[in-house]
């Protein structure tokens, strides 16, 4: 496969999805929403992508109304099609403003969601996408994620009481925040929330393996929301379409994009929002310590590592996912290396960039933002937009000391915090994973009965 191509789908005919394993395997948009993983276990990724410059846009400047536009293509002749308006709607309820800071530089805040985190785009998109799938089906889907924080909680958030879908969501205890683990829990009804004695890793791995798994496979319709669903990816795109155009049309010029990077879905929209035809310019994945993205495109061998734990928690990841995208798309580094740049922070420069933060930017950065304002300091060119992943108030135990004064807690995110319980702790396997889930079972059963 090409790198992603611009112009190669024409817009009339109905999108297919192909597996990152097994190009003959394809899939509508419905399918590929619904199952997660390809059947191989590759991932899903877009067979084309329409060729939408600027002038496709004109006229519009709500992201809704962007949003739409972008994805009506990757919608076309699907059974969500008509949905989709109203899918943008659902998602798009809240705002994402794109504000100007100094030196030719802007920051997009992808916060203001109800877990204060960006992935409440994907999640809400998702949610809307599925349930609507789901609505006449005999059996509820179960959505199973991992999440190092930010997913876990978005994604319980977006499903929470969306009927015929049920939700397990895999956090690996004492690696969150507080205010993470307080968002992850206490959901109830159809979400079940789960600590892992592990890594991240751990939780991933779980997640895969019940995918293959025969009790899984009979018990439950699984699906997957984790940054490997596309009805993640694809939301995301919109932001940096509609980001990308704010930017052009009030500075003229085409801004690049500095994206604080994990698994590497949030990054991966970027690139494919440009090959769409988008005016963005360079791409920079900021990540932490965790070596996994820079080394592969060093030296072009690609590997993955333990995770480092950081300061930045929601990006410490040793194996990101959506690398078997990027490397089903750019299956020569060299030309990786072309349309992607990666940088290492350190948790050093993550503290000085939020210590310094107030008085340099006039802004509060959260640990993962503070990576990409570090990536700008160390760039000279002009015209770059900050990707701000998370509100500072979820990581307040590290910003609030480094700064010296409190963060004000978002409304949207007291409220979340709010419902917290305490979850069932079990150890990283499947075996453990089950009972949990068996007892849970005869739990709802027992209560029906009453
Ligand atoms: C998930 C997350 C990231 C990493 O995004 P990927 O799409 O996994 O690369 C960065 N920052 C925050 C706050 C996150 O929650």
């Amino acid at each position: 496969m090409p790198n992603p191509q611009r112009g190669t789908h024409n817009g009339s005919c109905i999108m297919q999805f192909t597996s990152t394993r097994d190009e003959s395997h394809q899939a509508p948009l419905a399918a590929a929403l619904a199952d997660g993983l390809a059947p191989d276990g590759g991932l899903y990724v877009p067979t084309a992508f329409p060729d939408l410059g600027p002038e496709a846009f004109d006229g519009l400047e709500r992201i809704e109304a962007i949003a739409e536009r972008l994805l009506r293509p990757f919608f076309a002749g699907d059974r969500l099609e008509d949905a989709l308006p109203a899918i943008c709607a659902e998602t798009f309820s809240f705002p994402v403003p794109l504000r100007d800071l100094k030196d030719d530089t802007a920051v997009l805040e992808l916060f203001h969601g109800p877990t204060a985190a960006f992935k409440d785009v994907g999640a809400r998109f998702l949610a809307s996408g599925l349930s609507r799938l789901n609505a006449g089906a005999a059996e509820p889907v179960t959505i199973l994620v991992a999440t190092s924080g930010d997913t876990g909680a978005a994604v319980a958030a977006a499903f929470h009481q969306k009927p015929n879908v049920e939700v397990i969501v895999l956090y690996p205890k004492g690696r969150v925040s507080d205010r993470q683990e307080k968002q992850l829990t206490g959901w109830g009804g159809n979400v079940l929330t789960v600590a892992v004695q592990g890594v991240f890793d751990d939780c991933q791995q779980l997640v895969k393996a019940a995918f293959r798994d025969d009790w899984w496979q009979t018990h439950r319709r699984l699906s997957s929301a984790n940054s490997i669903n596309l009805g993640r990816l694809l939301p995301q795109m919109t932001y940096y379409a509609a980001a990308s155009l704010w930017y052009q049309r009030r500075h003229g010029a085409r801004p690049g994009f500095i994206v604080p990077s994990g698994n590497l879905g949030n990054a991966l929209a970027a690139l494919y929002a440009r090959a769409c035809g988008l005016p963005i310019g360079d791409v920079v994945m900021a990540t932490n310590a965790n070596r996994p993205v820079t080394h592969f495109l060093e030296t072009g061998d690609w590997q993955p590592f333990d995770t480092e734990e950081t300061l930045a928690t929601a990006m410490d990841v040793g194996d990101p996912s959506n690398m078997e995208r990027v490397r089903y798309h750019w299956s020569d580094v060299e030309a990786l290396r072309h349309a992607v740049r990666a940088e290492r922070i350190t948790d050093d420069a993550i503290r000085r960039q939020i210590r310094r933060g107030p008085a340099v930017w006039g802004e509060v950065w959260d640990p993962h933002t503070a990576t990409a304002v570090e990536v700008r300091e160390q760039t000279s060119t002009p015209h770059w937009i900050l990707v701000a992943t998370a509100h500072p108030a979820k990581f307040e135990q590290i910003v609030e000391p480094l700064i010296g004064d409190t963060v004000p807690v978002p409304e949207a995110l007291a409220a979340v915090m709010d419902r917290a319980a305490p979850a069932p702790e079990i150890a990283p396997s499947l075996d453990a994973l089950r009972d949990v889930v068996v007892a849970r079972e005869e739990q709802q059963r027992a209560a029906a009965r009453e």
